[in-house]
């Protein structure tokens, strides 16, 4: 028998936590405003396993919201991350460790030619648009509603994930001046990119999730990525692919590899980290040579690039790096898509499964979703109480209707299965 759900230890440490620490977390959509009740403290990750303070046990389809693509504590990250810690933790200078997670970074993205390491995802888009507007020598960037690339400032507009769920597409202390260069336009509509470049002649860059994320899992239309590229091309402007998420997720190469596309820039982070916080931004050559020391665009970090870090970068890609793991992964998360897409019908709930590889989500909203305009139509509140259903049946979803599921090479065909169930249950549950 599993033992009943509780959360008494999670609700007084939240307690605790929100005396000292703004609204009791690090990171606002870890304080569950969207699907209610109190945030889950976790103890510790084993494999596919999150167990939490009050020793429920859950399979997660989280993964600290992507980077553990295998799974908790992987063994040979954990044995390579000690190895390294022994020897120190930073040094602030060169070493062996930052070369080798540039080979195998190059490994998996051709497009990229040369690599700088930052320390986590949203300084890899804030250097690499300093970048884009040097090489350029054009100011303007345009992005896409409900594409999430961090929190620098002038990229929160019409953002996704946190600032989608919490409803504040922009953040008070942006002055609207440094918002006045960025275009959001719709995902997916690719005239309204042509016009923009039609109506503007100072565009520096596009810059784009690839697959988007975080408004939900929403695909690129077919010809979506293609006619940016030839867009860009025509425009002399540059294409920025946003893999923070997809690089190594969707395949070794990330959506680039998958669709065939080439940008000239790409942005890197959570699995390039292996759960440690590492960021990267690279492409080509010509462009590269422009960032300090080479050229003259600045950008440094004290902590970029330390050997603890590049270590369990290395640990994670080095397993990546065979491709077959993808394959299982793709057969995996296909399973339990199959699965959900035959159980929905029978629930009675309005839902769609949308799935890209190993990243999902289950949105409820009668047709599938294109846009971060359909995405905000889904119901939200039926997303909750499925949350607090899976929860109660010990599968971990992200708690937020704008963040994709992502399922980890330690999911066996078991865990799927249980997975798969507690879909159908939670589905039926909700749907009363
Ligand atoms: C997570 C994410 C970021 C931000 O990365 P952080 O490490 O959280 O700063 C940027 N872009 C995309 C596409 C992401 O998914």
């Amino acid at each position: 028998m599993p033992k009943p759900f509780k959360t008494d230890q999670s609700q007084k440490q939240f307690q605790i936590a929100q005396e000292h620490l703004v609204g009791g977390v690090n990171s606002p959509v870890r304080a569950f405003k969207s699907v209610g009740g109190t945030p889950i403290f976790f103890a510790r990750g084993k494999g596919p396993y999150l167990i939490d303070v009050d020793g429920n046990r859950y399979l997660d389809l989280v993964g600290s919201w992507g980077p553990l693509i295998l799974g908790h504590a992987d063994t040979a990250v954990l044995n390579l991350v000690r190895r390294t810690l022994r020897k120190g933790f930073t040094f602030g200078a060169p070493s062996t460790l930052e070369t080798q997670l540039a080979i195998l970074v190059k490994k998996a993205f051709p497009s990229i030619e040369k690599v700088r390491f930052v320390s986590s995802g949203t300084e890899s888009v804030l250097s690499v648009l300093r970048l884009a507007r040097a090489a350029t020598r054009k100011k303007r960037i345009i992005k896409f509603d409900g594409c999430y690339h961090g929190h620098g400032d002038s990229l929160l507009v019409a953002a996704g994930s946190g600032a989608a769920t919490l409803g504040l597409p922009d953040s008070p202390g942006v002055p609207e001046e440094f918002t006045s260069l960025t275009l959001s336009l719709p995902y997916n509509d690719l005239a309204s990119v042509e016009s923009a470049f039609s109506k503007y002649n100072d565009i520096a860059a596009v810059i784009v999730e690839p697959v988007a994320g975080n408004m939900g899992l929403v695909p690129p239309k077919q010809g979506f990525l293609q006619g940016l590229r030839d867009l860009t091309s025509k425009n002399q402007a540059l294409l920025i692919f946003d893999e923070v998420m997809t690089g190594f997720r969707v395949a070794f190469g990330g959506a680039q590899e998958l669709y065939g596309i080439k940008p000239d820039l790409t942005t890197l982070g959570k699995i390039l980290g292996g759960g440690m916080p590492v960021g990267a931004y690279g492409g080509r050559g010509d462009l590269m040579a422009q960032v300090a020391p080479e050229g003259p665009v600045y950008q440094a970090g004290t902590l970029s690039g330390n050997p603890v870090a590049m270590a369990a970068g290395i640990a994670t890609l080095k397993q990546l790096a065979d491709r077959v793991f993808y394959r299982q992964l793709e057969e995996n998360a296909a399973f339990v898509e199959e699965g959900v897409t035959r159980a929905i019908p029978k629930t009675g709930v309005s839902a769609v499964f949308q799935r890209v590889g190993s990243m999902a989500t289950l949105f409820f909203c009668p047709r599938a979703v294109k846009n971060y305009a359909q995405a905000k139509d889904c119901n939200r509140k039926k997303y909750a109480s499925f949350f607090w259903a899976m929860a109660r049946r010990g599968v971990y979803i992200p708690p937020s209707q704008f963040e994709a599921w992502f399922f980890s090479g330690a999911l066996a065909k078991e865990h799927l299965k249980k997975i798969l169930k507690s879909i159908e249950d939670s589905l039926k549950e909700t749907a009363g």
